[in-house]
């Protein structure tokens, strides 16, 4: 194994993706009058970013870990959306002094799914129960199997600007293995309908590890994403998990790539990116020089949260649908993941949230640590030394070539771009409330 490899595999122990500080499952539960404050806090803000879930999708797809329901119903559809404008409905009078939408996302499941009259309505409910202005970025998941030119320009003419599309691997093996069957037209014929419009801005998502994958039937699946020129490409690690994931059990564990392998194929992956123009921004994400993402990066505004990451104004993120998180800074908390709770929550007009966590002063400055590390690949000695004391906290990830020095600047760190595939590792040596029972909780760094 080359050397990159020994270190790609000794650095992807079981490490959270840090999409929040602390991770969803160290929560713990705030008292209700701390939710109270927070949403009358609300009512003082004038930006604020929005995401909408959407659960439904046709088909299952058999790698799948998200919150979804499978059904072809539009009856179904239409039914959450009128949940969903009622649940918006729940926070008129807080949200008045919004003029600023930085950013407003739909994720899923599959919310291209989304009949376009729905969308208009919660577009418009959202401008009515705010003091809307400007709306700084609207963008959606796309899932190209149920997807057509037609949708797209009804998408672009509501306002879309970015679209991420599921594309996991153009390979026909790999994608019976995972039972998810889409063209390369298919994704092609809504590409060139952007490309009409002049919009530039779409991503892709990848999978590496899946069944059947090797590094040819990769390589031949990225060269035919990048004849479609997307700004951004999501390469992320499948993690087969069938105990706490049963739909993964319908993926034949004798196919999946040895570790060896899928070492070799996120390796091949990452460098095939770089050579061809790609800039490797954070973890799992990489994005052409003129990617608002990557002039983020380097001037020190980009973000993380939920969605991965971001260009937008941090706080406050409002999540608005079933399982959805709101992040207020300081604060978290997670709406109902169960379709009846949601619903019976929000017909006696209470907001659907089950789940809070109050950040602590110490977990307040791990967060802003973590988050330098993901988003700036930097270390201030001071913010560790406010967690940690005088202790010789980082003396393990320089001892491993994991940071180094910044002559011209003593109290920082820096993290090298070859380091990147290693920063949920770094996170969790910084991370304070990281015990290492609790390791087996969280998924392969790799
Ligand atoms: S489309 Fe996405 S959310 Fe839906 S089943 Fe497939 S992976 Fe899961």
């Amino acid at each position: 194994m080359s050397q990159k490899l020994v270190r790609l595999e000794k650095f992807s122990q079981n490490c959270p993706r840090y999409t929040s500080y602390p991770p969803i499952n160290m929560w713990q539960q705030a008292p209700e009058s701390s939710l109270s404050n927070q949403l009358q806090k609300l009512k003082t803000v004038s930006s604020a970013s929005f995401y909408f879930h959407f659960p439904y999708c046709q088909k299952l797809c058999y790698y799948c870990g998200c919150h979804r329901k499978i059904t072809k119903s539009e009856e179904k559809y239409r039914n959450y959306v009128n949940l969903l404008l009622q649940e918006l409905e729940l926070y008129a009078g807080y949200l008045n002094n919004i003029d600023r939408i930085e950013d407003l996302h739909f994720g899923g499941g599959t919310p291209s799914l989304i009949p376009t009259d729905c969308l208009e309505l919660i577009i418009k409910k959202l401008m009515d129960i705010t003091n809307k202005k400007i709306i700084e970025e609207m963008s959606i998941e796309i899932d190209p199997r149920t997807c057509d030119s037609f949708k797209i320009e009804e998408l672009i003419n509501l306002g879309f600007h970015r679209f991420s599309f599921g594309i996991q691997d153009f390979d026909v093996e790999v994608q019976q293995a995972i039972g998810r069957i889409q063209s390369f037209e298919q994704v092609e014929a809504l590409v060139q309908q952007l490309q009409r419009h002049k919009i530039s801005s779409y991503n892709f998502d990848l999978i590496l590890g899946l069944p059947r994958q090797s590094i040819s039937s990769v390589g031949a699946s990225l060269e035919l994403c990048l004849k479609l020129k997307p700004s951004r490409l999501a390469l992320y690690s499948y993690a087969h998990m069938p105990k706490h994931l049963p739909n993964q059990k319908l993926i034949d564990e004798n196919e999946l790539p040895n570790t060896q392998e899928k070492l070799e194929i996120i390796e091949f992956a990452r460098s095939y990116l770089l050579k061809n123009g790609y800039k490797e921004i954070g973890m799992d994400h990489f994005a052409l020089e003129s990617d608002e993402l990557f002039i983020a990066r380097n001037e020190g505004n980009l973000h993380r949260n939920f969605m991965g990451y971001t260009t937008a104004k941090a706080y406050p993120l409002i999540g608005i649908g079933l399982s959805s998180i709101s992040d207020f800074g300081d604060f978290y908390y997670q709406n109902a993941k169960d379709l009846t709770e949601y619903q019976e929550r929000i017909e006696k007009k209470q907001l659907p949230i089950v789940k809070t966590h109050q950040l602590d002063e110490k977990q307040l400055k791990s967060k802003e640590l973590i988050l330098d590390i993901f988003c700036k690949l930097k270390i201030e000695q001071q913010k560790v030394e406010k967690i940690f004391g005088e202790s010789n906290a980082l003396e393990h990830l320089l001892k491993e070539n994991l940071i180094h020095d910044i002559e011209e600047n003593k109290n920082f760190y820096k993290i090298r771009a070859s380091d990147i595939p290693h920063i949920r590792y770094i996170a969790k040596k910084l991370d304070p409330m990281l015990k290492d029972k609790e390791e087996e909780r969280f998924s392969s760094g790799v």
